[in-house]
């Protein structure tokens, strides 16, 4: 059987490759994921692997060159940092450096290469394929290589892979690792914010970025911060006294803490460092704030990989073998990217001339132009960041009649950024001139609140309240399942009685079916004909209208650090397979997604189930993967399976066959993480989201204040869900989502995206699968034949 999955995606032997893959330049959280991602897919395809230890030297240094193997990758996905090491060599500056680097890689007999660097290692890739051909002709002219050796190698293949913690990559929109290190400064600001409010001090965090404010930005959006200087968009005329100002602004409110993030590159229009110290000197003497500076520096490197730097890597090194296998000699080398949900692949000289273009226009006092060469996903965030701190500026402000009285309500169960999400619309609602109100407790809430004696379920937010909230998991507002059917006349009452103008739901798929329920009830209820738009809130991520739902990341990041941990609990006994069961209702994402990102042998979903002969087959394959075992690796094995994957496979049941498959040779344990998964604080990927998605929920709402009820009841989109899908962020109206894209039996979407990853995740831990299966797409073939895809489109 294992012999016929192969035959699946290897590829025909002339068309083989010799692939060295390397990492270069700054190391980055999830390189080990890229480069585990590559051998074991560049294996699985049929290619010889070569990994070239220590950056650009190992291509100097033969012995640094050496060939992997399956096993050698085994758990480097929750590895930090990088295996094959990494350096920055001067040599390969020159020409004379990067001649015994291609003489070196012949020799060796690699013919396609993949670098996972930053700019300057993207750079020195790019000037060694244009030169490739120049220096294979020296190197046969001076005799150290023959016609014969160079053939074969006239065009070097070249694939890149951004590793970076800054995120300073034009052309995608996340580089491996910047969230992980977003998520270290989140972790070092979140602990600060306590001390901070308990002696109402300020803090000036310096984080780094010499020419890209990514890091800084990000951390000011996820956490609050009061005040954020990035490289990219100095403050005109007087940065001084407009800090001070929104700083004194804050406090007035109430605010008992100052926080202020400076990019290591920060200056101002004229280019002068903005250094923290200088910001110390203005809050202490001029504001008499007790002041103290905090430099992040490497501990911004460490730790282990989130969960989103080891879903990219994954994705990205599988999809980097696949450039290098489609590559010809007129195609130009990739770099592999990601537009919102997209991963996609970059013409590799253009990447790394628009990053470079970046500094030059920095240097050249040109900051409208270094702005708009970032990707615009990250001016939004500078616009909205701006918006939601300075919440007193006239400029925001509507005129009267484009003002609403906007309702916020959370429904079903709490997700990490649900808060972070209702604290970017309030500041924004405050911003704009609109009245956000805070219905309590979801609709039950609100309806309970109805009658002779309120109970206070619906209050105008103020900003103070909810100021705090970035960083706070579950729900302040508090939610509920309870849908609005349970009593539609009360909830329709409540609306028309606290003059409900525009509606902000923030929720899972109890969420939905409320927003369609309202919808429906629009014929009858005259207080419904108000725009209504909901954020999907939910760690299944089972709304229609979304590739994303927010708290998603949050619980993929709490139950990669349960597995690893437990995975961990086995290495003094070794020789244990852990079967956990994840949540996600009828969605298989969460399992699937955790299985990608820890590596599990077997991943079950509910849309897929269990049958007695995928049992056999992974039974089977768990007896001769031990068997072969000889003790490389002192970890257990990971088994995911969704809590609804089957009624007659449970989770323990499913542990209990492989003990008996096992007669005694190794060990299983079922374990349910439960509401672990729900995460503590939101991770920084749900904050930052929160805040976008929010901030244009409430933009989408404005575009109906003022206009008649016919047009709202027209337009399709005046009840809609906010969602990412593919490479861009839509708005799709409810009844086309109803209609169209909603599996209501098992409440998930009709086409969920990540289906497709889900033979990754299976080639990637060397599963077996049925043999009538496509490698490609995971399609059930009816023909019988394996090898190929093609015939699947
Ligand atoms: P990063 O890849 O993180 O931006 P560096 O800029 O230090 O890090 O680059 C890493 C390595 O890439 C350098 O030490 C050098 O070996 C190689 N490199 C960088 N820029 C060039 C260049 N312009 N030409 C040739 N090699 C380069």
């Amino acid at each position: 059987m294992a012999s016929r999955r192969r035959a699946s995606i290897l590829i025909p032997p002339e068309k083989r490759k010799c692939i060295g893959v390397m990492t270069s330049g700054g190391d980055a959280q999830g390189m080990n994921g890229a480069v585990r991602a590559v051998v074991r897919s560049s294996i699985a395809r049929g290619c010889r692997v070569f990994g070239i230890h220590e950056g650009y030297e190992g291509l100097l240094h033969p012995e640094l060159i050496k060939e992997m193997d399956w096993i050698s990758v085994r758990g480097w996905l929750s590895v930090g940092g990088t295996s094959i090491g990494t350096a920055r060599c001067k040599d390969f500056y020159e020409r004379p450096g990067r001649l015994i680097a291609a003489r070196n890689l012949v020799k060796a007999g690699i013919d396609a290469l993949i670098v996972i660097g930053g700019d300057g290692s993207l750079t020195g890739a790019d000037k060694f394929r244009s030169e490739w051909p120049g220096l294979l002709s020296e190197l046969v002219e001076k005799g150290e290589l023959t016609e014969a050796e160079t053939a074969p190698v006239q065009h070097l293949n070249i694939v890149g892979m951004v590793g970076s913690i800054d995120n300073d990559m034009a052309m995608t929109d996340a580089t491996i690792g910047c969230y992980s290190s977003l998520q270290r400064i989140c972790e070092a600001v979140d602990n600060i914010d306590s001390t901070a409010l308990s002696h109402q001090r300020a803090f000036v965090i310096e984080v780094m970025g010499r020419h890209c404010g990514w890091l800084a930005l990000m951390a000011g959006v996820s956490t609050g911060a009061d005040f954020v200087f990035i490289p990219e968009k100095p403050f005109k005329d007087n940065w001084q006294e407009k800090m001070k100002e929104i700083i004194m602004k804050h406090r007035s409110l109430g605010k008992r803490k100052t926080i202020v993030i400076v990019a290591e590159g920060a200056h101002d229009e004229s280019l002068n460092k903005i250094t923290p110290e200088h910001v110390k000197t203005l809050l202490s003497n001029d504001l008499k704030l007790d002041t103290r500076i905090t430099t992040l520096g490497h501990v911004q490197r460490g730790g282990l990989p989130s969960a989103y730097d080891r879903m990219l890597a994954t994705l990205q090194g599988v999809e980097a073998v696949q450039a290098v296998l489609d590559a010809t000699p007129e195609t130009p080398s990739p770099v592999i990217s990601i537009t919102e949900n997209k991963i996609c692949r970059q013409p590799l000289m253009d990447a790394v001339a628009a990053t470079q273009s970046v500094a030059v226009a920095i240097k050249n006092k040109d900051f409208d132009k270094a702005m708009s060469l970032r990707d615009a996903e990250f001016a939004e965030y500078n616009r909205i960041y701006l918006m939601t701190t300075n919440i007193d500026s006239p400029e925001l402000r509507l005129p009267e009649d484009k003002r609403l009285r906007i309702g916020i309500i959370h429904v079903g169960a709490p997700a990490g950024g649900m808060n972070s999400a209702t604290r970017a619309a309030v500041a924004y609602c405050l911003a704009r001139g609109h009245k956000p109100v805070a219905l309590h407790n979801g609709f039950p809430g609100l309806c309970r609140h109805h009658g002779d004696k309120p109970l206070g379920s619906v209050r105008d937010f103020d900003w103070l309240e909810v100021e705090g909230w970035a960083n706070q998991g579950g729900s302040e507002i508090g939610t509920n399942r309870g849908l609005p059917s349970e009593d539609m006349n009360t909830t329709a009452t409540c609306f028309e009685k606290y003059k409900i103008q525009a509606l902000f739901l923030i929720g899972g798929f109890e969420a939905f079916t409320a927003l369609s329920e309202l919808r429906h009830a629009r014929e009858k209820y005259a207080a419904f004909r108000i725009p209504m738009i909901l954020l999907p809130a939910t760690i299944s991520n089972n709304v229609p209208g979304s590739e994303y739902s927010l708290g998603s990341d949050t619980c993929l990041n709490a139950l990669i650090q349960y597995c690893d941990a437990i995975r961990q609990s086995a290495s003094a006994s070794r020789r244990r397979v852990f079967v956990v069961e994840t949540q996600g209702g009828k969605s298989g994402y969460v399992a699937t997604l955790a299985g990608l990102c820890v590596g599990a042998v077997c991943v079950y979903t509910p849309e897929e189930g269990i049958d007695h002969k995928m049992m056999y087959r992974d039974l089977e394959y768990l007896v001769r993967e031990f068997s072969k075992d000889k003790g490389q690796n002192r970890a257990g094995k990971l088994i995911l399976r969704n809590e609804q994957a089957s009624d007659t496979y449970t989770t323990e049941v499913i542990a209990n066959m492989i003990r008996t498959a096992a007669k005694g040779r190794f060990e299983a344990r079922h374990v349910v993480p439960g509401h672990v998964q729900q995460g503590g604080a939101p991770s920084p990927m749900d904050r930052v989201r929160a805040v976008r998605l929010a901030v244009k929920c409430i933009q989408h709402l404005e575009t109906f204040a003022g206009k008649s009820e016919a047009h709202l009841m027209a337009e399709m989109t005046s009840a809609a869900v906010i969602g990412i899908k593919g490479a861009s962020v839509a708005v799709t109206g409810m009844e086309h989502l109803e209609k169209y894209e909603t599996d209501w039996k098992d409440r998930r979407p009709k086409n969920e995206f990540w289906i497709a990853m889900k033979p990754t995740v299976d080639m990637l831990s060397g599963r077996p699968l049925a043999e009538d299966t496509c490698y490609a797409c995971g399609r059930k073939l009816d023909h019988g034949v394996v090898d190929n895809h093609e015939n699947c489109a």
